[in-house]
Parts: C-alpha cells; structure tokens; sequence
C-alpha cells in the first residue's frame, strides 16, 4: 500500500491549485451576479490539461489517471463555484462515451469533449422521476435510419450549451437506450436555468425534446443496456462529487483558521478556547478520512474494480461528514459566516447540494444495504 504522490501527480495538484486561485477565485463575484460560466472557461480549462484527463491521447486526451482526476478536482472546488463542476462533467462524459462508444461514435464526439469546443451534458433526470431511472417517460421511436426522440428532461447541467450530450431515453422495446445527443439538433429546446440556492453558473435547465431525430449510429453501448451505462456513470460521477467535497470541506477549515486566529474573543483569538480547538480537531480530522477514502475509491477505479457499492458507501459518508464540518465552520465565524463578503457563506451554500445530486443519500444507503445483503 502506497500512501505518496507520484511526481506527476504533485505537479498537477499544484498546477490546478494555481489556476483555481488565478482563474477561477477572481470572477467568482461575476458569476455569482450574472448566474452563469465566462464563455471562454471551458477553453481555459482544455489549455490547461484539465479535460479528457482519462482519455487516451490519440483521442485528444491526456492519458492519466482516476486518482490524478480526483486531485485535480480537489483544488478546483475550493473556491466552490459550479466552474469546477464543469471540469468534472467533462471529464466523466467524455470517458462515458469513450468507454461504451463504437471507434466511430470515440472519433467524432470524444476530442471535442477534451479541447473545450463542446459543453458536455447527462440527461436522465425527468419531471416524474429522478431517483428512479427505470420510471423514465421519454421515449425514442425508430424511423429508418434514426431513432425519434420525445419528452422532457429536467435539471439538465449545461443543457442549454452547445455541445453533445448523453441522453436516455425508453426505446421500443421499453428499455433504456442511451443516445449521443447533439444539443443544436432540430427540436431541441431549454427552459431558462433554474435559479438555484448554490452553483451559481451551473446552467441547470430543462430540455424539451421534440421529435428529435439522433441517428441510429448514436446510440452508446448496445441498444436496451442504457440503464448500466448510466450507473457506471453516475458511480463515477459520484467519486468526482465526493473529491469537490473534500476540496471544499478542506477550504471552510483554511477559512475557519484564519478567522479563528484573527478574531479576537475577550482579549484572546478564538483559537485559545478549547471548545474552538475542539471544533477545529474535528473537522480536520472529518477531513482527512473523507480524503483518504475518497483517494482510495478512485485508485480501485484504475485498479479496474467495480465502484458502484464503494462509491456508494464513500458518498454516505463524505456528505454528511463535510456537511458537518461547513456547519462548525459558520458556527466559528459568527454572524461573519451568514454574510455573503465571508467565502464560507458561499462554501456552505455549495455543499448543501451533494446530498441531492447524482443520487440522493437515502438512494446510496439502499444501495450498498442491499449489497450487503447478497454478499
Ligand atoms: C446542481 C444539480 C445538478 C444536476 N445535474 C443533473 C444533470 O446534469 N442531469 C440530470 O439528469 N439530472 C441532474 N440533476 C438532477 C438530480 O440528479 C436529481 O434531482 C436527483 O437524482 C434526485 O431526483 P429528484 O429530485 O427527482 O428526487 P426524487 O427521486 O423525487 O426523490 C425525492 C426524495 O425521495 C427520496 N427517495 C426517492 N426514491 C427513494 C427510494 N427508492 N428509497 C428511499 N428514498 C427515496 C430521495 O432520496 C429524495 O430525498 C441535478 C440536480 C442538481 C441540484
């Protein structure tokens, strides 16, 4: 068991540490007020070597590692804005569609999803069902060469960018289909984006798809085996999560430090109390082992193992334990920490979302509960 980072690996930590505090931290107040990504991020992000982490070069990837992925996202989350979310998305679409895509399908939509001209989506979620992937209502009809898609996904990051996405939808047969989805196709329209309590810029749409015409030579994996590509995804997508919750929990600790050590509580900082020290030992500690775990989820990922129990299990642990340590953390900064000019206002807000995302807490305990059970 090997506990250090590979020279490669630093670099990389140290390199997004330094394009988080460059790029992202100095426009967060413009995407906060404007509720949406600068244009040019997803191009800053694919210089940058953030995109396709796992693609393999010939692909127009970078041919590197779960863990380096997760890394990576460790430090874009700290300044917890949703532009990190987007790296993240990108990477795990693009490895979606490389993973279960024909040679064709990897030619054509993989390197657009690895140098930034393509904004990335997922679609399952729905007005009727988001939990419950087999209660999906649109449908997709063939007609020849193409499959006719109708209905209406809900919450869809980035819906509205232009790009390609991976949509599913119920095919003739009544199963799960998973299609590549080109989002400038004729009849495929989005709401304006939900206004949502964190993730400002997140772009969370619903797409309205009417007789969509995705060509048959679209379809991901093998037709009706939608539904597992889908939780292969989602288990991947859930390590990524957990990484921008370490990063963020790791941030309301550097926050909660430094505003400890310079508030000044009966003549002394509040770092002198105990009770403080106490909160300050928890959380870092809280922080450490979500880490750690989360490192450990991501390397059996490039061991080739299977992570939808561990991802699972990871997730139920790492929200509540992170959500805690953003609790502590505007409990130590008063009524500073309920002010919109403390980050940890932002930071708190951000994290709250995990928990209903990509697969909410009680979808997770199920999950490995039951897995449980059969082993
Ligand atoms: C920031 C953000 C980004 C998102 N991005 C995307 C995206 O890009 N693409 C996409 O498709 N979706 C996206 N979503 C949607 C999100 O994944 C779903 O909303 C989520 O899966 C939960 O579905 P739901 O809201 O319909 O909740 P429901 O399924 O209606 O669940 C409601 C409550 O019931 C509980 N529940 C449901 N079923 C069970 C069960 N069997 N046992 C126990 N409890 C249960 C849930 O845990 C939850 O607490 C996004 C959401 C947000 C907030």
């Amino acid at each position: 068991m090997d506990f250090t980072l590979s020279g490669e690996s630093k670099m990389m930590v140290k390199a997004a540490r330094d394009f988080a505090e460059r790029e992202i931290e100095p426009i967060i107040p413009r995407i906060e007020e404007e509720d949406a990504l600068p244009d040019d991020i997803l191009q800053k992000f694919a210089k940058a070597r953030m995109l396709g982490m796992m693609i393999p070069k010939e692909y127009g990837g970078i041919g590197s590692t779960a863990l380096n992925v997760i890394l990576v996202l460790e430090e874009l989350a700290k300044p917890g804005s949703a532009a990190a979310f987007l790296v993240a998305f990108c990477n795990s679409v693009a490895e979606t569609v490389y993973q279960w895509g024909s040679g064709d399908i990897r030619k054509r939509f993989v390197p657009p999803l690895c140098d930034g001209s393509s904004y990335p989506a997922v679609a399952f979620t729905e007005p009727g069902t988001g939990s419950d992937p087999t209660a999906i209502a649109t449908t997709a009809t063939p007609d020849e060469d193409y499959y006719i898609l109708n209905g209406t996904k809900r919450f869809i990051s980035h819906g509205h960018r232009k790009g390609y996405g991976v949509f599913y939808a119920n095919d003739e047969t009544g199963r799960i289909t998973a299609f590549v989805v080109d989002k400038s196709s004729e009849g495929y329209t989005c709401s304006k984006p939900w206004a949502l309590m964190g993730l400002a810029g997140q772009g969370l749409v619903d797409v309205f798809l009417k007789d969509v015409k995705v060509p048959k030579e679209n379809i991901l994996g093998e037709k009706g085996k939608g539904f597992h590509i889908l939780l292969r995804w989602i288990a991947g997508e859930r390590i990524q999560q957990m990484a921008f919750m370490v990063g963020m929990g790791q941030e309301c600790l550097n926050e909660s430090l430094k505003f400890a050590k310079e508030r000044m509580v009966r003549g002394r900082p509040v770092t002198a109390m105990q009770g403080f020290q106490w909160m300050l030992a928890e959380m870092h500690a809280s922080i450490e082992a979500c880490r750690w775990w989360t490192y450990r989820v991501a390397s059996k990922q490039d061991e080739g193992d299977d992570i939808q129990v561990d991802s699972a299990a990871l997730k139920l642990f790492v929200v509540p334990t992170i959500q805690e340590v953003a609790r502590k953390a505007l409990q130590i900064h008063g009524s500073y920490g309920y002010c919109k000019d403390y980050k940890i206002e932002r930071l708190y807000r951000t994290i709250a979302h995990a928990g209903v995302t990509a697969g909410s807490t009680e979808i997770q305990k199920t999950l490995v509960g039951s897995a449980l059970g059969r082993s």
